[in-house]
């Protein structure tokens, strides 16, 4: 695999970084010490601006090329960890109890500060690398965050790609698609106000577990009878919360859910469906129902000439038989979706071969993707910004 060598050679030295940081996650925005530790790297690589407090706790580096050009490339990874006890005995376990890397973000920030470490070293390109490390990933909107902080046009970045390990994904391979590669996710909770009573009574009752129960089943007919069969959506309860014990009726029932689509107009369908669905269900048993529908983190949209590229620079570090670029989009989230609705870029996954799946408590970065992820960083770089 034509690894760049220089990467080979830190190897070590980012496997250190990465399970440093594995010992100390922090969640959300409140990456206090992971953004430190990068700004005070950056410094030490020599970028020429290290620019801390982007999107709250997000941190960027500049990196100009020796030769002159006017492109600026921005470049993602990701900082927190999620709240969950790790379980994977290894010596460099999380010292946290309670909050765990489980979803390899503590790899892409390593991977991402080698890249910054080689390309301020060797500056072999025209124009800016801008390296991007945001917070709260997991849930915070820390992407959208940094966006709003004027990301993009404090440092002029034209195009922006970001990079997710894939555990069930062989180490050595990429996997992307133009288009639409991950979901939106939106949020639903359901308050359903009934009339309690005694259970021996329910003609005189409004039983909002039976409401709850009616909703959840009438809300599995949007993905099967009103989104076309040839597309993708989701619709999950995934709480529903009711009553204290066997002879009282419930006055009160809380559900909460997800909704996601891949295009912005099933989304906005699954919205109007799951709203009315909801609120007729509710008046035909007389409770009242209070549906609160958020907005989560938009669909990852690669952008076609640029998810080309992206595939082109993989091909050249693993060879062209190892990177698919037809990969099914996945129903999960990310919020590199904030990124991609800003700038042109592509979202690539790299294969973590057979780890435990993300944000299980075994999960592990597996640290033979670095050099991949590394080189992929710095040849995208190097060849975006060839002048
Ligand atoms: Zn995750
Ligand atoms: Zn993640």
């Amino acid at each position: 695999m034509p690894i760049v060598n220089r990467i080979a050679d830190l190897h070590a030295e980012i496997t250190g970084w990465r399970r440093e940081m594995h010992m100390h996650p922090e969640l959300l925005y409140d990456v206090h010490r992971t953004a430190a530790s990068v700004a005070e790297k950056l410094k030490a690589f020599g970028c020429d601006e290290v620019v801390p407090g982007i999107g709250r706790t997000g941190v960027v580096g500049v990196i100009k090329g020796r030769k002159a050009g006017n492109k600026v490339l921005g470049m993602r990874a990701d900082m927190d960890a999620l709240p969950l006890e790790e379980e994977t005995g290894l010596p460099y376990k999380s010292t946290v109890p309670g909050k765990m890397h489980a979803c390899g973000h503590d790899g892409h920030t390593a991977m991402l500060l080698g890249a910054a470490k080689y390309l301020a070293e060797t500056r072999n390109f025209a124009g800016t690398a801008v390296v991007i490390f945001q917070p709260a990933e997991e849930g915070g909107a820390g992407g959208e965050a940094m966006v709003k902080d004027g990301l993009m046009t404090r440092f002029g970045i034209n195009e922006v790609y970001g990079m997710h390990n894939y555990p069930g994904l062989p180490i050595g391979q990429f996997a992307t698609r133009p288009g639409a590669v991950m979901a939106s996710a939106d949020h639903i909770t359901i308050e359903l106000e009934g009339k309690g009573g005694h259970a021996a009574r329910p003609h005189l009752a409004v039983d909002t577990i039976l409401v709850g129960c009616q909703i959840i089943n009438q809300l599995q007919s949007v993905v099967a009878r009103n989104v076309d069969p040839l597309d993708s959506a989701v619709v999950s309860v995934c709480m529903f919360q009711a009553g204290h014990t066997d002879n009282v009726i419930p006055q009160h029932a809380i559900l909460r859910g997800t909704a996601r689509a891949l295009n912005d107009e099933t989304r906005q369908l699954l919205r109007k469906r799951i709203n009315t669905i909801v609120e007729g269900t509710a008046a035909l048993y007389g409770a009242k129902a209070e549906l609160t529908y958020a907005n989560g983190y938009p669909v990852v949209v690669n952008h076609e000439r640029e998810t080309e590229f992206a595939a082109d620079v993989a091909r050249e570090i693993v060879g062209k038989d190892k990177v698919d670029t037809n990969t099914p989009p996945r129903m999960a989230a990310e919020d590199f979706s904030f990124m991609l609705n800003e700038r042109p870029g592509a979202f690539i996954f790299v294969g973590n071969g057979d780890s435990a799946g993300l944000h299980h408590p075994a999960y592990d970065f597996n640290d033979e993707v670095i050099p991949l992820g590394t080189s992929y960083w710095v040849r995208l770089a190097e060849t975006a910004l060839a002048g």
